[in-house]
C-alpha cells in the first residue's frame, strides 16, 4: 500500500468508524447468532491473491459486525467498562504508523520518554505518593493489563523475600501471598505462573462491605511464618471486581511493614476515579505501597491495552527481571542514565503506547477527565436511589464508584436467585442494555457498571424503566 493510497484508505476507514460510532445507539449491544456463525462465513483459506480495502469493508460490515458486543454503547453497563474515545485511537494510529519497537531508551527515545513524562503526569493527576515518581527512586511504565501489573510485581516481591536468591535458584522456600477473598483472579494467576503457586495464595476474609479484614490478615501471616512459610506480597484492592469493596490499606500497610511483605495496589477500574479530589478518600494508604496499578483502558477514555504500573523503588523492580545479551547491549543503557522499560515487563518488545494516553491528556485535560468519571458516578447514584425508592428491589454493597451491585428481593433462597438470573436474561435479550451479574454474600445479584463513553443519564435512566418493567411482568 502506497503512502497516497493508504491516505485515501484511511480517510474511509476513519469515516467508518466516526459512522459507526455516531449510529451505535441503533444496534443492540450484545449479538445474538449462535457460536460459529461469524468463522463460519469466513473462508477457510487466506487468500492468495490481494483483495482490495473496500472488499475488507464490505466484510467488516455483513460478517464481522454482527458478532461485535458494542463495548462503546452507552447501554452497556457489563463487567467494567472498556472505554475508547477519539483521541485514544488517533494516538494509537500515530503509533501504528510509526510501528515503534521502543524495548530500549536507544531503540527510540520518545517512546520511553514521553512514557516516563506521561506516567509522571499521572501521579500529579490522581494525587499518588511523590515516591512514585521517574524524578526519585520510584517510576511507573505502561503494562498491557493489570493482570502483568500484578505478575511483575510479584517477581519483584519474590525477588525481595528471598533476599535476591530467587534469580538464580529458583522458588525454593514456601512462599505465599494474600488478597482477599474479592482479589482478582489474576493475583492467583500470577502466583501460579511465579512460582508460588495458587495453593499458596491466602484468601483473606472479608467484612460485610466485602472489604479485606486487615485482623484477618494479620492472623493468616502469623499462620504461616509459624509453618515456615515466607510471606512475600499483599495485594489489596481499591475497588473490587464483584463490588468496587475498597481495602483498608492503612491498617494492611501497617501489617505489611511489620512482616516486610510487598504490598501491591490493584485499582484496576477505581484507580480511574482518584482523578476527582473527592473520591480521593479511596487511595488513603496508597504512599505505603510498594506498587500500584490501574487501567486507564477501562474508565479512563484510553482504549485497551493501558495499564499504568508504579513502583516505589525501580531498582528493585529492574533486578528482578534484568537479563542483558550482548545483543542489546549500547552505550546509553551503560551509561545508566536512561530508563529502559523492557526491564520492568516479561515481553522485550512494547509499542508505544503512551502516545494514546498522552492524546487522551491533552484533549481531555484534568477538567475533561473529571466530568467523564463524575458523570458516571452521578448516574450509578441516581440508579442505585431508584432502586432503593422500589420496594422490589434492594442494592446489596456499597457503590461508592460507578457499580451498583443490587437484586430483586425474596425470601426464597434458591428461587430468587433463578428469579434474578432470569431478569437479567431478559434485560440483555432486550438489546437496550447489557448487564453481567456476581454473588454477593453468596447471593444472586446483577451489576450495573455505568462509565462508557456514550452512556448519559437518559440512557441509565431507560436500563431502569427496562429492569423495573420486566421485574413487573411474568417470567
Ligand atoms: N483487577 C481488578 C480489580 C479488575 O477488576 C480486573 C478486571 O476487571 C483486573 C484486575 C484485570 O484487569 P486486566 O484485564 O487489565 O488484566
Amino acid at each position: 500500500m502506497t503512502p497516497d493510497e493508504f491516505r485515501a484508505y484511511g480517510h474511509q476507514v476513519v469515516d467508518w468508524v466516526a459512522d459507526y460510532w455516531a449510529t451505535l445507539e441503533q444496534r443492540p449491544v450484545l449479538p445474538s447468532d449462535p457460536p460459529g456463525t461469524v468463522a463460519g462465513k469466513l473462508p477457510a483459506r487466506a487468500p492468495v491473491a490481494g483483495e482490495g480495502v473496500d472488499a475488507i469493508l464490505k466484510d467488516l460490515d455483513e460478517v464481522v459486525l454482527p458478532g461485535v458486543t458494542h463495548w462503546q454503547h452507552p447501554g452497556f453497563f457489563a463487567y467494567f467498562p472498556a472505554n475508547t474515545s477519539g483521541p485514544s485511537v488517533l494516538g494509537d494510529l500515530v503509533s501504528s504508523g510509526l510501528g515503534v519497537q521502543g524495548m530500549l531508551w536507544a531503540t527510540s527515545p520518545a517512546a520511553t520518554e514521553v512514557e516516563t513524562v506521561v506516567l509522571d503526569w499521572l501521579v500529579g493527576l490522581l494525587g499518588l505518593p511523590e515516591r512514585f515518581l521517574s524524578t526519585g527512586a520510584g517510576g511507573g511504565v505502561i503494562q498491557d493489563s493489570a493482570s502483568s501489573a500484578t505478575l511483575v510485581a510479584t517477581l519483584a516481591a519474590l525477588h525481595r523475600a528471598s533476599g535476591g536468591e530467587w534469580r538464580s535458584a529458583g522458588v525454593r522456600r514456601r512462599f505465599t501471598a494474600y488478597t482477599s477473598t474479592q482479589g482478582h483472579s489474576s493475583i492467583e494467576k500470577a502466583a501460579r505462573i511465579a512460582g508460588i503457586g495458587d495453593g499458596q495464595v491466602r484468601a483473606v476474609e472479608t467484612d460485610e462491605a466485602c472489604a479485606m479484614r486487615p485482623e484477618a490478615l494479620r492472623a493468616a501471616l502469623a499462620a504461616d511464618v509459624a509453618a515456615g512459610c515466607v510471606p512475600a506480597i499483599v495485594v489489596a484492592t481499591i475497588g473490587t471486581t464483584s463490588t468496587t469493596a475498597v481495602d483498608p490499606l492503612p491498617a494492611i500497610a501497617e501489617i505489611c511493614r511489620e512482616y516486610g511483605v510487598w504490598l501491591h495496589v490493584d485499582a484496576a477500574y477505581a484507580g480511574s476515579a482518584a482523578v476527582c479530589p473527592e473520591l480521593r478518600w479511596s487511595h488513603a494508604g496508597v504512599e505505603f505501597a510498594d506498587s500500584y496499578c490501574f487501567d486507564p483502558h477501562k474508565w479512563l477514555l484510553t482504549g485497551f491495552d493501558c495499564d499504568a504500573f508504579w513502583v516505589a523503588d525501580r531498582a528493585e523492580l529492574v533486578q528482578a527481571l534484568t537479563v542483558l545479551p550482548e545483543y542489546l547491549r549500547n552505550a546509553a543503557s551503560d551509561s545508566g542514565a536512561v530508563l529502559d522499560y523492557r526491564d520492568w515487563q516479561v515481553p522485550l518488545g512494547r509499542r508505544f503506547r503512551a502516545l494514546k494516553l498522552w492524546f487522551v491528556l491533552r484533549w481531555y485535560g484534568e477538567e475533561g477527565l473529571r466530568a467523564h468519571i463524575r458523570s458516571g458516578v452521578a448516574a450509578a447514584q441516581w440508579f442505585a436511589e431508584r432502586v432503593r425508592a422500589d420496594e422490589r428491589f434492594e442494592v446489596v454493597a456499597p457503590h461508592p464508584f460507578s457499580l451498583v451491585c443490587f437484586r430483586l428481593r425474596s425470601d426464597d433462597g434458591d428461587g430468587a436467585d433463578e428469579q434474578n438470573a432470569a431478569l437479567l436474561a431478559r434485560a440483555n435479550a432486550s438489546g437496550a442494555a447489557y448487564l453481567t451479574h456476581t454473588r454477593v454474600h453468596g447471593r444472586y445479584a446483577l451489576r450495573l457498571a455505568v462509565g462508557s463513553p456514550r452512556t448519559e443519564e437518559r440512557h441509565v435512566a431507560a436500563a431502569w424503566e427496562l429492569i423495573a418493567g420486566l421485574a413487573g411482568e411474568p417470567g
